[in-house]
């Protein structure tokens, strides 16, 4: 039984360039979403979100890069 599930996102990861994302299946807003491949934080699912409805775009990258470097410590 797996809790968590994949989805697609379309920035890709800033470590390793995969598009495949995981995300808990509760889905709460502020649930991390890490690389499904490399587990690097990404952003949370609210983030995502957002992400998801822009697609892939200038205002989605920048989205991204802040909140991975939100939690790069
Ligand atoms: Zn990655």
């Amino acid at each position: 039984m797996s809790l968590s599930e994949d989805f697609r996102l379309p920035v890709a990861c800033p470590s390793c360039g995969s598009h495949l994302m995981r995300v808990s299946q509760v889905k709460n807003p502020d649930d991390e979403v890490h690389c499904a491949s490399c587990h690097r934080f990404i952003c949370l699912w609210h983030e995502a979100q957002t992400v998801l409805k822009k697609g892939p775009c200038s205002e989605s990258e920048a989205l991204i890069e802040k909140a991975v470097n939100r939690v790069n410590r």
